[in-house]
């Protein structure tokens, strides 16, 4: 670990110093040249949208490109590169982006299932590796890491974020900037994070991509905009504006938020850059035309103008209308400047284009150990009936399942730089682990979806998941006769890699019929069943939940996902991932999260149901799995809640320590949990808020104290006016190890 942290120390950029050098140098550039600072094209190795920038080349000689995105490999950027600063005028250096989200070339779980490790070490960690390989291989700026809260797992995109919570969401979004920038951005293996989609992109009305959001100030400031500040707190160089539109205005030319919220509130100093058409996207949004939108996000503050050009095209002309001023156009190029300055990029252009490097730190045995460990402690546990798990590594085993032999979907959403092909598939890594892969035998079962038009488009970004056109009969009849000659069946089942993701919105989070079909011929067998859920979302499982004695949920583990699914399958790693996204029992039950308001009309908790009162006829309130749930192969138990005060002066705080007890047959590891609860306020307060986490090791048998200080911030909340403040008044405590199952206490902060 610590050297994955020790990033090569050198001197900070002195302020004076490099505003003197950017004024030197924006005293040489013409207006032209100035907009050309703006302009972000992509290179096309890779589109994330239906336009795609041409006549680059050229454009980076004109001095019309201030950075590049979507190419990689040392070789290609330094030979772009070197267009810039030998055969541009100023030979002003590009900055290179692109969307490192989860790994480069080694490959860590998905961010959802990152944040279920609920270890902020080791989410560092994996932001260090992945700055580290991409930064070995030309790349000084990554478009992560993206820290919308969502509650809405029909969202393609939940899989790339850190699940419901704002604090968690906080949490993660800090390990991972620090992670990415290091202690030094101009050292030559840290690269800028970009916290992104500002704001709000995952509160998209009914879960579908890019739609319309609408949401209150108070819900704005109190949660969706926590980790977003968070990110911006820990020094994030860049931040990303969303596609939606936030309070009737599109984010990317929404004043309110950008200079208001962001820079006059919360101190940003980076630069802003649009998602992918973002300007362009505003003319649909139907707030004007190009030159209008355009004119509109560069007032709003947006720096840099990802692939629209509506910078390159409009600016002059609403700079000779009176319709921006060129100071509005110098405060962006000053900050594109500055950016690259504090890459380093002044000093040495090719800065990141080691070549050595690229042949010795990406991919290492190393990094794809770390991700290897990272993706087991991902992963979560969801019922384990009679124990079947873990498995005895001399089992015969029906390794049942469309994702079974599938190495192209291990890695999961958004892996730009992965290969696929040389990622560990469940097979591969059973193999591996028990030596005995002869002991497997293999059948695909069924299909993902059994559509193949559905199919077709999940398959769309090159991760085929193996279509097989033979009749679903003859599939199942296949696997019944594997796990009938078998001691266990393991079903690999759940979604395929890009099922979420961008543009990967569903209306129904279901298991699909056919594998429901598969998993009941399994059942019926007679073999224990212990279904391995893939997943970029919460999925509405109650009937596998009542069906399937033993469920392992494991995301996408990224390039060694096989290997760490059997670390964990045979007891070598015991699970230990606590879910940051509730489970909805159904898809209608959405949103459902924990820390919901109480209403006037509250079911008590653990009932169901009441006429007149907030509840469904259909369903119970409660998910089928909570927030921060998740069992071990061993068990815990918590005692002795104890709080050192039972009264807080502001000033004041109080100290919270409980008993946590490994009761079971394992060496294991707990998430311990803390929450509150503001009684009564000026305005409503969510029925539980987590304000703390530690993840402790437990010997079996072994007891530990486990601490918390509750301060006067953790009980701050935006009041009505949008003022920070503490509110006097009674406070419940809680703990546990999930939202749910927890110890109570209580307190009351006095006036003074
Ligand atoms: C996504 C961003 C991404 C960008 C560049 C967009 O479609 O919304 O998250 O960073 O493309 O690839």
């Amino acid at each position: 670990m610590a050297s994955f942290l020790n990033v090569s120390a050198q001197p900070l950029p002195d302020q004076v110093k490099m505003n003197k050098f950017i004024s030197e140098l924006m005293a040489k550039m013409t207006l032209d040249e100035k907009i050309g600072q703006l302009n972000l094209p992509s290179a096309g190795d890779f589109t994330t949208g239906q336009t795609s920038s041409s006549d680059i080349g050229r454009k980076i000689r004109e001095g019309k490109v201030g950075g590049l995105f979507n190419i990689r490999s040392v070789e290609r950027i330094r030979n772009v590169q070197k267009v810039a600063v030998e055969e541009s005028r100023l030979k002003i250096p590009l900055i290179f982006g692109m969307d490192v989200i989860h790994g480069y070339k080694s490959v860590f779980p998905i961010p959802l299932g990152l944040s279920c490790s609920w270890d902020m070490d080791l989410i560092e960690q994996s932001a260090r590796i992945a700055a580290i390989e991409a930064s070995a291989d030309g790349i000084c700026w990554t478009f992560s890491p993206m820290v919308d809260l969502s509650r809405d797992p029909r969202w393609g995109r939940v899989a790339e974020g850190s699940g419901e919570d704002p604090f968690l969401g906080g949490e993660v979004a800090k390990a991972m900037v620090r992670g990415y920038q290091g202690t030094d951005l101009t050292a030559n293996n840290t690269i800028m994070a970009t916290v992104k989609h500002f704001a709000l992109y995952g509160a998209g009305e009914a879960g579908r991509d890019y739609n319309t959001v609408d949401m209150s100030r108070q819900r704005m400031y109190n949660e969706y905009f926590l980790p977003y500040k968070a990110g911006v707190d820990a020094g994030a160089g860049s931040v990303m504006a969303a596609f939606n539109e936030v309070d009737g205005i599109p984010a990317t030319g929404n004043k309110w938020l950008m200079q208001n919220v962001l820079r006059d509130q919360w101190g940003f100093n980076g630069f802003i850059v649009t998602d992918y058409t973002g300007i362009y996207e505003m003319t649909a949004h139907g707030v004007g035309d190009l030159q209008t939108v355009t004119a509109m996000a560069l007032k709003a503050g947006m720096d840099m103008d990802m692939v629209s050009e509506g910078f390159l095209l409009t600016l002059q002309k609403s700079l000779s209308e009176g319709k921006i001023s060129e100071e509005q156009i110098n405060t962006a190029c000053r900050r594109i400047l500055e950016a690259k300055y504090k890459l380093g990029l002044f000093d040495d252009p090719y800065r990141y284009c080691d070549s050595k490097r690229a042949e010795t730190e990406i991919y290492t045995d190393a990094n794809r150990m770390a991700a290897r460990r990272t993706a087991s402690e991902s992963f979560v546990l969801l019922k384990n009936e009679g124990n079947i798990l873990p498995l005895r590594k001399d089992a015969k085993i029906a390794l049942i399942g469309p994702l079974a032999d599938n190495r192209l979907n291990m890695c999961g959403t958004w892996t730009v730089a992965g290969d696929f092909e040389k990622a560990i598939s469940v097979l591969d890594g059973i193999g591996m682990v028990t030596g005995k892969p002869e002991l497997v035998t293999l059948a695909r079962g069924t299909n993902v979806v059994a559509d193949s038009l559905l199919e077709s488009r999940i398959g769309m970004f090159g991760k085929p998941t193996g279509w097989d056109s033979r009749p679903a009969e003859i599939m199942i009849a296949e696997a019944v006769k594997a796990a009938e000659k078998s001691e266990v069946v393991v079903a690999i089942l759940g979604e395929a890699s890009e099922s979420s993701g961008e543009c990967s919105s569903i209306t129904n989070i279901e298991l699909p019929a056919n594998q429901r079909e598969l998993l009941k011929a399994l059942l019926k067998t007679g073999k224990p069943v212990v279904m391995v859920l893939f997943t970029g979302r919460p999925l509405a499982i109650t009937w596998e939940q009542e069906n399937v004695p033993a469920i392992l949920n494991v995301w996408f583990g990224g390039s060694e996902a096989g290997a760490a699914v059997a670390d964990v399958l045979f007891g070598d790693v015991v699970p230990s991932g606590k879910l940051t996204a509730s489970f909805p029992r159904n898809t209608g039950q959405i949103p459902v999260f924990y820390n919901h308001k109480n209403t006037g009309r509250p079911l008590p908790e653990g009932q169901w149901f009441t006429k007149f009162l907030t509840n469904y006829l259909d369903v119970p309130n409660e998910p089928l799995y909570p927030f921060g749930y998740g069992l071990s192969y061993t068990s815990f138990s918590y005692s002795d809640l104890k709080l050192s005060n039972h009264t807080m002066k502001p000033g004041e705080s109080i100290d919270v320590s409980v008993k946590v007890t490994n009761t079971g047959k394992y060496d294991g590891k707990e998430v311990v949990q803390l929450y509150i609860r503001d009684m009564v306020g000026t305005t409503t307060r969510p029925v539980k808020e987590l304000k703390g986490f530690q993840k402790i090791f437990l010997k079996k048998g072994e007891t530990k104290e486990v601490k918390f200080t509750i301060d006067i911030e953790d009980l701050k909340f935006y009041n009505y006016d949008l003022d920070f403040v503490a509110e006097p008044g009674d406070f419940k405590v809680f703990t546990g190890g999930n939202s749910r199952d927890v110890l109570e206490a209580d307190f009351v902060l006095t006036e003074i």
